[in-house]
């Protein structure tokens, strides 16, 4: 039988609730497990009679297990190989996924493909950092969770030291395999197997503060997370609660562009940061690499992305892959700096406001303000300054994924310059951390002679340091 997670939080209150136990009490319970997470549920303490059988019959401390791990030889990144628990499908009683993710969310995880079938698959993080390797054993399926340890202290800002220290980011997934397709993504050639519970989601993170005091989260792992909406949803929510207590504004959920989702993003999430992997400029070349751009269009993504931006009022960022000679030239550049500019609602309301003030009223020009983009005055110059953040992702060459090459170094540079320069957008190039590690990962399937070249890498901030 299969047992839910413990951090399944929506299935834990549920069942406390009919049984008339205070749902207040689950945060003890989870900080217990966090403490020891191989504890037997009978002895959390303190709890009313009646919660341990219930625990004891249904839930598990951890359904997941930590397979193995892997340090890169800088120590900065550590890889978690964690296996799920059996032919739960616990995606789709976890997460009430609806018919929206498909069939396949509800054929249990014994649907999925063999081990023969699924020896090793190294996952090009194209949403957002990391390398994945999957595969499904005798007890289940396995996903990775990658740590990156940074130090905020290196490098400049405003000219003067950088304050903070080091602190470690957690990627995590949230699907097993994804049915978005993409094209230059290992994962994409997978289709669809699972969605995680959102207990299998928090377990990663019970797994990876073994290791490291975790202060970010980005769901840049194996999947398209807003196609698993409410598992998501609802582990950033235990993630951001005791006895976790990490800042919604430090937890980065990446998406190809679900519309739908983006729209009640902020609603369900507030303050939580929004990654779009927009990767092309035009409507074409984002379905000729990515095949799911043809149900969400650009100009509707875009529509989606204002509207966010207008509600939530936080800056957005912009994933781009580098792929050479397909969307790295520089005419590219210009696009996407004229597309971005869009999202800047305000950018022509700006010029116009230096002109009006002068000349009308407070009362007129707040008239005017919310006539025209719905917004009070005063939200006004926080909109103005935020333009999207664009975070350029050198290509990692996968053999079995794609015939895409690596951008060249100039290219990568040449195209910053371009959205730097001419379009005033902050633009970075995504750090690569473990590349020995997700090497050794990808010898399974990949030669050495196909791992990613560092070269066309400038060791830039990456994308939690994009508030700062
Ligand atoms: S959405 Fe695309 S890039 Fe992200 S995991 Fe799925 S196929 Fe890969």
């Amino acid at each position: 039988m299969a047992f839910r997670s413990v951090f399944d939080a929506e299935a834990l209150r549920n069942e406390f609730e009919m049984a008339g136990i205070s749902s207040q009490l689950i945060p003890r319970i989870w900080k217990h497990v966090r403490q020891k997470p191989n504890v037997d549920l009978d002895e959390v303490p303190s709890l009313p009679a009646a919660a341990y059988p219930i625990l004891r019959s249904k839930f598990r401390a951890m359904t997941s297990s930590l397979s193995s791990n892997a340090d890169s030889k800088d120590k900065l990144t550590t890889k978690l190989l964690i296996r799920l628990q059996e032919g739960t499908g616990s995606g789709c009683h976890a997460t009430g996924c609806g018919s929206s993710n498909g069939d396949a969310a509800h054929m249990g995880r014994k649907e999925g493909p063999t081990e023969k079938m699924w020896h090793c698959w190294h996952h090009q993080r194209m949403h957002g950092l990391c390398c994945f390797l999957i595969g499904v054993g005798g007890n289940g399926a396995m996903v990775e969770a990658v740590i990156m340890r940074y130090d905020t202290r290196l490098g400049k800002y405003d000219g003067k030291p950088r304050p903070g220290g080091l602190r470690a980011t957690l990627c995590v997934s949230s699907q097993v395999g994804c049915k978005m397709a993409c094209k230059f993504c290992a994962t994409g050639t997978m289709g669809f197997k699972n969605n995680l519970s959102s207990g299998e989601i928090v377990e990663q993170l019970v797994h990876a503060s073994r290791f490291s005091d975790i202060r970010n989260v980005v769901f840049m792992g194996m999947g398209e997370p807003l196609n698993n909406f409410n598992a998501v949803v609802e582990a950033i929510k235990v993630m951001t609660a005791s006895p976790f207590q990490l800042s919604p504004k430090r937890v980065t959920v990446s998406t190809v562009g679900i519309i739908n989702a983006i729209k009640k993003f902020n609603g369900n999430l507030p303050s939580v940061n929004l990654a779009v992997s927009l990767h092309a400029p035009d409507q074409e070349t984002r379905c000729q690499i990515m095949p799911s751009a043809r149900a969400f269009p650009l100009g509707r993504l875009i529509e989606a992305l204002l509207e966010y931006q207008k509600k939530s009022q936080q800056k957005i960022l912009i994933e781009y892959i580098m792929l050479d000679a397909v969307n790295d030239l520089l005419e590219h550049a210009h696009q996407l700096g004229k597309l971005l500019q869009t999202l800047e609602v305000n950018y022509f309301l700006k010029s116009l406001l230096i002109h009006l003030r002068p000349k009308f009223e407070h009362r007129e020009i707040t008239e005017f303000c919310l006539g025209t983009s719905g917004l009070e005055l005063s939200a006004m110059p926080s909109i103005v300054g935020s333009l999207p953040v664009v975070n350029l992702i050198p290509y990692n060459p996968i053999k079995s994924s794609s015939n895409f090459r690596t951008s060249k170094k100039e290219n990568v540079e040449g195209f910053q310059k371009v959205l730097r320069g001419v379009y005033n957008i902050r633009t970075t190039i995504r750090q690569q951390m473990g590349t020995d590690i997700s090497g050794a990962c990808g010898q399974l399937v990949v030669n050495l002679s196909e791992q990613r070249s560092t070269e066309g890498a400038c060791l830039l901030s990456d994308i939690e340091d994009l508030r700062i």
